[in-house]
């Protein structure tokens, strides 16, 4: 008989469905947009669990929320969570599941009597989408400096109310969870998400272990041409600006992704001015996404993306402006952490596989500052930011395991 500490799998299967009746959307999603009254609904919900099972919870200013359960040493606490929020039309594990199996975690350690040498917090990291208010991952980003940027202060949602606003109603809507200074030592941070993949389901392996997050830059290309009718003009005298944009993405397609298999590069954006049907396409802006898990190489395609650029324009006559608008810069978590994690697998007896996000998490930010991984499990067809977002049973108990088996690997290993 095993026995190996399990979680209670039907609590937290019975939580994920209590917190996705918040913000519920008609095709079985959620619509928990950031410092909402939902959001502030699940945090209440969630502090009341934590309430009940005496544990302290507290706030910062950026409105992240913390739940401690003491170690035996007064020590900085290893730290597990994810998000609250959603998109507007998310699925209901992108962000919960990381906070719903840390507070499991939480509970089982307490149910045990498990003492740990560190103490362990879970953390709701506020507005990570960024759907209602930009950029995402706000929380994890002011945690990991310390301070909340400026310009942060005009931000405002499409309706015009203002992130400053919606702090201030959010952590006075939970008087009972004292404020804490933003920012302070940890042990280490671990997080379990959805992979938003196809690679764990395709291979039927339970559980992923993060070795690293791509980096990702965003590039505006903004081409230049001359305007002139499209009936008169001959070849051999037109700009166009739009001619010139489709020779140089031709060229994006044919020698970026195709030559690397870890290239991403996608063009999601792009604006032709006039837009008149009968002129020649004075302008064209467009943004290419590039991303890759290694910092040389995404340099090396920064390069070649901009000689393209150069190179197509000239030879059509046209101008251009290349723009470098976010610059995120991989991430790869520490092999002390990664070795901790496969350590718990095998300890669980569960398959599970390395593998690089290819999305951005809280987790990039945090590990600014402190030791941090990830795990993921399996979402069905990869498919996340959408209603149909889906993790079986199996998985999400799985996932919960290999955080708690972690954790404790984590603080054993913190001992001195
Ligand atoms: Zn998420």
């Amino acid at each position: 008989m095993s026995t190996t500490l399990h979680i209670d799998g039907d609590r937290l299967l019975k939580r994920l469905d209590q917190f996705a009746a918040i913000g519920a959307t008609p095709g079985g999603g959620v619509n928990r947009p950031a410092l909402s009254a939902l959001d502030q609904q699940a945090r209440r919900l969630l502090s009341e669990l934590a309430f009940a099972r005496g544990f302290r919870v507290e706030q910062d200013q950026m409105a992240n929320l913390y739940i401690r359960r003491e170690g035996a040493a007064n020590v900085p606490p290893f730290v597990i969570g994810s998000h609250l929020d959603s998109q507007p039309m998310g699925g209901r594990f992108d962000g919960a599941l990381g906070v719903l199996a840390a507070f499991e975690v939480l509970e089982t350690l307490e149910d045990r009597s498990v003492e740990t040498h560190t103490p362990v917090e879970v953390v709701v990291w506020t507005n990570e989408e960024g759907s209602r208010f930009a950029p995402g991952a706000m929380g994890s980003r002011a945690f990991s400096s310390g301070a909340i940027p400026p310009e942060w202060k005009e931000a405002k949602d499409q309706d015009g109310v203002g992130l400053d606003q919606e702090l201030t109603a959010t952590v006075a809507a939970l008087p009972e969870a004292p404020l804490r200074p933003l920012g302070a030592p940890i042990a280490g941070y671990l997080e379990l998400h959805i992979e938003q993949g196809p690679v764990l389901e395709e291979e039927e392996i339970p559980v992923g272990i993060v070795t690293g997050i791509q980096g990702t830059r965003w590039l505006k290309i903004s081409v230049s041409g001359e305007a002139a009718h499209a009936g008169t003009t001959g070849l051999a005298f037109r700009k166009d600006a739009l001619a010139a944009s489709t020779s140089v993405m031709k060229r994006f397609y044919d020698e970026i992704m195709p030559k690397d298999q870890n290239a991403r590069l996608t063009i999601g954006r792009l604006s032709v001015s006039p837009g008149s049907i009968n002129t020649i396409p004075a302008a064209v802006d467009f943004y290419v996404d590039l991303r890759h898990r290694n910092n040389e190489r995404l340099n090396d395609l920064e390069a070649r993306v901009r000689d393209i650029c150069l190179a197509e324009t000239r030879s059509t006559g046209c101008q251009v402006v290349i723009e470098k608008v976010l610059d995120m810069a991989p991430v790869a978590f520490p092999d002390k952490m990664i070795e901790v994690t496969e350590e718990a697998a095998r300890k669980l007896g569960l398959p599970a596989r390395r593998l690089v996000s290819g999305a951005f998490h809280d987790a990039l930010f945090v590990a600014g500052v402190a030791p941090a991984g990830m795990i993921f499990v399996p979402c069905r067809k990869g498919r996340s930011h959408c209603e149909d977002e889906h993790v079986e049973p199996s998985a999400t108990i799985a996932g919960c395991n290999l955080l708690l088996h972690t954790a404790i690997g984590y603080c054993k290993l913190n001992v001195g």
